[in-house]
């Protein structure tokens, strides 16, 4: 009721997680009146047929629609997205041409998302009486688990009860502390799920060039930094103490890694600097309720530290105080489905709004990255020289063209690794390619073993005994004789990991080897077990895929062997020899960590490459400022924005047409000039995939503006005039033209 004793509409303005561009509008549920509504909270709204999970974005008096259905129910007590996580998320899906419900889908925890109560994980927490906060420090002496217990509400404020049962303080105690009056329960917020427990491990003393990064972060305001570092160089020393900053004056901080560097020993070495401090790590290996937990415990603010990969960008950090990226060059931070959007870079847009300062940090940036730190958008720091006492690793180029190779080794390479073995020390040998070998045929007629479903030849797996398709799981058993001419002369052409696995272990028969790829870490724990006997510095082979490229510091490898270093040089893919240059940097970068000097050889059938040959001799840095004038040149990102638009049909003909209307469309608004370039419907580099044939439209603009606001007619427009069995797509910034 107002004060003029009419009843005001009270309408709630949901985003839904369905395809359409825009809010929708429902009654309040049964019982529930204008004093209950908060933006930011869930609720169980009835559509079409089914019942789906809406987050209330905007309370309004008036809908345009007469009749509305009201709401089911409401999940949530207290709002779980704050206002500042709202304003992102619309921006977000603004920029990338987005369904704001997706988005919000998106952010969400899989349970949340599900619509399990936010209060399924609400918790008591144990808190000081007056009484309690008045006793000294080393009260309780007789009784040594109270006074553990005392000491530590003393010092670091109220516990959660996961908490204290971590460290091992259980309910007795509790219960004794609270009988002689000195703390009580309380319920509160969702606290983190533990870590395993850790020694706590103090901070070396930073060098110079770290000292000076440090110092170029002003630890208030907005301000976006590139750390362009060496591997080794102490990076991540630089994002420990800018978190420590962050921590000390009482804000969240945020670090946010590749989908595959959130691994047990990360996690290890940032629990062990911070003992104190309520650590969240968001990633795919919780799980459903443990992610739940770890997600709320971030957004109502009792986190302190939250490690995430890609998604953990949209948890809504409400004393947010510093975003740190790490590798920020790694196409994982991008999604290439679904909601496309990019988490190192809407990092800048939430470090803007959030007001705080930003820091990408790699030992080979991407070309973004650098060029918005050698134009002046963001400040550009370095630190040129490894920490502590490893020096730059060696690196040679072994030439294979007219060499006789075994199992794809050059003899000299073979020795190499035979001789740091010999000496107690450890060598890695990276192979991209994961199976046994990626080509199945047939001598006699020629039949090749290729997917049904896509474009793309079958891998064979040999210890699976199947043949397996990288890009749709499709399987099938192994055959021993061919299906087209029944011949039984099959040739299993070129090595994967499983091959190279079987010649290096018969060749070093006296030393572990050990294959690192995806087959054999399918948990995360896993990797690290697996890695166990490296990191113990025993003489052992490594072998494995850029799994072993990233993070992992093993001061024992002297030498790393790249197999093939030619994959990136004849690529369709214009972004192909970037990727390439940083894989083989970062696994260059694996040599020579500790005191002893790293050796890296190189095997290529091109050495004289002179793309090749200035990465070898120069270095990431001066290559990829090479390739920045190649893009100069060539009109290409990052010097222009570009967008795909995409399309995927069972028929093919339907999305290339789909794609041919669509540039009629955008020539109507904006013809072509040299500010605004149009190119294709042109076929996906993986032209058929799961089925579906795939083709996009490339647009690059002078402009991000004009871009922008062609893009948004356009999708106004395409939802309009899809054809149901077509899916289509924005790509905005595109990392992948496959
Ligand atoms: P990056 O992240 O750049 O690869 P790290 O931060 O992992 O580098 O540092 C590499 C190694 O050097 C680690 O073992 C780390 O403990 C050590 N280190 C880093 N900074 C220092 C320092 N200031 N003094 C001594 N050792 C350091
Ligand atoms: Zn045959
Ligand atoms: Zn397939």
């Amino acid at each position: 009721m107002d004060s003029t004793g009419e009843c005001s509409p009270v309408i709630l303005r949901v985003a839904v997680p369905v395809p359409l561009r825009r809010l929708f509008d429902y009654l309040p549920p049964k019982g529930l009146g204008a004093e209950d509504l908060q933006p930011g909270q869930r609720f169980q709204v009835p559509f079409g047929n089914r019942d789906l999970v809406a987050v209330l974005v905007e309370v309004v008096a008036e809908s345009p629609l007469a009749e509305l259905k009201p709401a089911s129910e409401r999940l949530d007590r207290e709002p779980i997205f704050d206002a500042r996580s709202r304003h992102f998320l619309q921006w977000a899906a603004d920029y990338y041409q987005a369904p704001v419900g997706e988005l919000y889908a998106a952010a969400l925890p899989v349970a949340l998302r599900k619509g399990k109560p936010a209060d399924h994980w609400a918790e008591q927490w144990l808190e000081l009486t007056t009484e309690g906060k008045g006793l000294p420090e080393t009260a309780l002496a007789r009784a040594k688990k109270q006074q553990a217990l005392l000491q530590l509400l003393l010092g670091s404020g109220p516990q959660s009860r996961t908490a204290l049962n971590a460290r091992g303080l259980n309910s007795s105690v509790c219960k004794a502390l609270i009988e002689r009056g000195l703390a009580r329960w309380v319920s509160g917020p969702t606290a983190p799920p533990p870590l395993e427990a850790v020694e706590p491990r103090p901070a070396p003393e930073l060098n110079e060039e770290q000292r000076l990064v440090i110092d170029s972060v002003p630890p208030v305001g907005f301000s976006a930094s590139l750390l362009e570092g060496t591997t080794g160089s102490g990076k991540t020393e630089v994002y420990l103490r800018l978190m420590e900053r962050a921590l000390r004056d009482g804000n969240q901080a945020l670090l946010l890694v590749p989908e595959i560097g959130l691994t047990p020993q990360t996690l290890r070495r940032i629990a062990a600097r911070f003992p104190d401090f309520r650590i969240a790590a968001l990633h795919s290996g919780l799980a459903d309720g443990e992610r739940a937990r770890a997600w709320l415990s971030a957004a109502s603010g009792v986190a302190d530290i939250v490690i995430g990969t890609r998604s953990a960008i949209f948890t809504p950090l409400p004393r947010l105080g510093v975003i740190l990226i790490d590798e920020e060059h790694d196409g994982s931070f991008k999604q290439q489905d679904g909601v496309r959007y990019s988490a190192r870079d809407l990092s800048v847009v939430l470090a803007k709004n959030a007001g705080v300062p930003v820091l990408l940090g790699s030992a080979t940036p991407s070309l973004e990255s650098l060029h918005n730190a050698l134009s002046g958008r963001y400040q550009h720091l370095r630190l040129r020289h490894r920490a502590g006492n490893a020096r730059p690793p060696e690196i040679s180029v072994v030439p294979i063209l007219h060499q006789t190779l075994q199992e794809g080794f050059a003899p000299q390479v073979l020795r190499h690794i035979g001789e740091t073995l010999n000496r107690g020390e450890q060598a890695l040998v990276f192979i991209n390619r994961r199976g046994y070998s990626p080509a199945l045929t047939c001598d006699d007629c020629g039949w090749l073993a290729d997917c049904p479903h896509c474009s793309a030849k079958l891998t064979l797996h040999r210890r699976q005994r199947h043949l397996r398709c990288h890009h749709c799981d499709y399987r099938m058993r192994e055959v021993h004789s061919c299906p087209q001419c029944h011949s039984r002369n099959l040739n299993a052409l070129g090595a994967g990991t499983e091959r190279s696995e079987d010649f290096l272990a018969h060749t070093f028969n006296q030393y572990p080897v050990i294959r690192v790829d995806r087959d054999t870490t399918a948990s995360k724990q896993a990797l690290d077990r697996l890695l166990e006997p490296a990191r113990n510095g025993e003489p052992c082979l490594l072998l494995g895929t850029q799994m072993l490229a990233k993070g992992h510091h093993l001061p024992k490898v002297t030498l790393v062997v790249i197999q093939d270093a030619d994959g990136g040089l004849f690529s369709a893919d214009f972004r192909a020899p970037e990727r390439m240059g940083q894989l083989l940097e970062q696994v260059a970068g694996r040599a020579g960590r500790g005191d002893l000097r790293g050796h890296v050889l190189v095997q290529s059938r091109y050495p004289e490459h002179p793309l090749l040959q200035l990465l070898l001799s120069k270095g990431y840095g001066a290559f990829a400022r090479q390739l920045m004038e190649e893009r100069k040149i060539a009109q290409l990102p990052p010097l222009r924005a570009m967008a795909l638009v995409r399309a995927e049909c069972e028929e093919p003909r339907w999305a290339e047409e789909f794609l041919a209307s669509a540039r009629d469309y955008f020539q109507a608004l904006a013809p072509p000039s040299p500010e605004l370039q149009y190119l294709g419907p042109v076929p996906a580099l993986l032209e058929r995939k799961s089925g579906r044939f795939r083709f996009y439209l490339q647009i690059t603009a002078e402009k991000r503006g004009l871009l922008q606001k062609l893009l948004a007619q356009f999708s106004q427009w395409a939802e309009g005039n899809r054809n149901r069995r077509l899916r289509w797509a924005v790509d905005m910034d595109a990392q992948e033209l496959s």
